[in-house]
């Protein structure tokens, strides 16, 4: 048996709402939708991968059309193949993308290589009959483990919601099973973005926990006066303070914060992290690293972000990605991660669970479908094979 990528198939969608965080609103957000159509064919249906960008970087269809697709599509297929000649090597196709890019610079090439990467690895474990998160720790020779730890992201600005209106929202989340909520913060006044966290506090009061999130909003004074005023409060993590590249912002805040940190998704390779680790002075024992695959060369590069972070003493238990997808869910269970982010409200289809999986005390399990598991999410699987067709 041989694998042929026969097509790729490229959308770009409106992924809009109507909110705000600190640094942008999402009324004119999109994103990608991919299909990579193979010649396989597994229980009388042709195989095909699918992947998409996170929220919050846009769709990436010129990149894909001008160079990513092609590369593939015109590879000689023997030369994306692994050693069996039986199934894609993810890595190759990976390598074959990366044909004649330059090192540094990474930004947008990212996002439109880590789409087309989801795709890939939904297509290999398919063509293995086996779960994503299955065929991950086989590899890595480790137990998977289908329970993934999940949090509520939300709490964003938006025109007209008031404190009552956030508590609610944050209810909302207690009463779908989560344990952990996220707020928006940095987008208001400190002394307002306090009466909205204290607010939320006093909600949640004993059955979940917060953590706030400022977009990388803050200069270095902001950052140490939000931290100051944060401190007081018993916060799950303080996110994304500065911007994400001011290492030095990072390591200067660790001195005015004891409680944990979180921050990474908006670094999109694996040297921009390994910098995060040596410069920002984030702490092995409490700090929270958020890089999201779909926005950073994919799994592929991920595998060598995690690579980096064990070189630097951190368990890939202290990742928990940004983003809300499936394929970080997968990753989680497959290799170790502490969870993944969710957003229970936003971003549909694509973000969430397969149909009829449920949060449980903060956890979701995975269920056992081939491939990312797609197929089980209705809304989103039907969008995806309308692509294909
Ligand atoms: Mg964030």
């Amino acid at each position: 048996m041989s694998v042929k990528i026969v097509a790729l198939e490229e959308v770009t969608r409106p992924i809009a709402s109507n909110i705000r965080n600190a640094y942008i609103d999402f009324s004119k957000m999109t994103a990608s939708l991919v299909a990579v159509i193979t010649d396989v064919e597994r229980d009388g249906r042709r195989v095909v991968g699918y992947g998409f960008n996170s929220n919050g970087r846009y769709g990436q269809g010129g990149l894909i059309r001008e160079r990513f697709a092609a590369r593939l599509t015109e590879a000689p297929p023997a030369s994306l193949l692994d050693e069996t000649g039986d199934n894609l090597d993810p890595d190759k196709c990976w390598a074959a993308m990366m044909t004649n890019e330059k090192p540094g610079g990474h930004g947008e090439r990212s996002v439109a290589v880590g789409t087309i990467d989801m795709a890939i690895w939904d297509a290999t474990a398919k063509i293995a009959r086996k779960p994503l998160f299955r065929l991950l720790a086989e590899r890595a020779g480790r137990t998977a483990d289908p329970k993934v730890f999940v949090y509520a992201a939300g709490g964003y600005y938006y025109p007209g919601k008031d404190v009552a209106a956030l508590r609610a929202e944050m209810r909302s989340y207690l009463d779908r099973g989560y344990s952990v909520v996220k707020m928006k913060i940095g987008g208001a006044s400190i002394s307002e973005d306090a009466q909205r966290i204290e607010a939320v506090l006093a909600e949640i009061s004993g059955q979940a926990q917060l953590a706030v999130d400022a977009n990388g909003r803050f200069d270095l004074e902001t950052a140490i006066a939000y931290a100051k005023m944060l401190r007081t409060y018993p916060l799950f993590w303080y996110e994304e303070a500065g911007d994400p590249l001011d290492f030095a912002l990072q390591a200067a805040l660790a001195e005015f914060y004891p409680g944990p940190m979180a921050t990474g998704e908006n670094l999109f390779s694996h040297q921009d992290a390994r910098n995060l680790l040596r410069h920002g002075g984030m702490r092995p024992d409490r700090d929270v690293l958020q890089f999201d695959c779909a926005l950073s060369y994919g799994l592929c590069e991920y595998q060598r972000t995690l690579a980096a972070i064990r070189t630097a003493g951190w368990s890939p238990s202290r990742c928990i990605p940004h983003g809300g997808h499936q394929m970080s869910l997968m990753i989680a269970a497959g290799l170790g991660l502490g969870g993944n982010e969710s957003y229970p409200d936003l971003f549909q289809p694509y973000g969430g669970f397969p149909d009829g999986v449920r949060v449980e005390n903060g956890h979701v399990t995975l269920p056992e479908l081939p491939g990312i598991g797609f197929e089980g999410k209705g809304d989103l699987y039907s969008q995806m094979r309308a692509l294909a067709a």
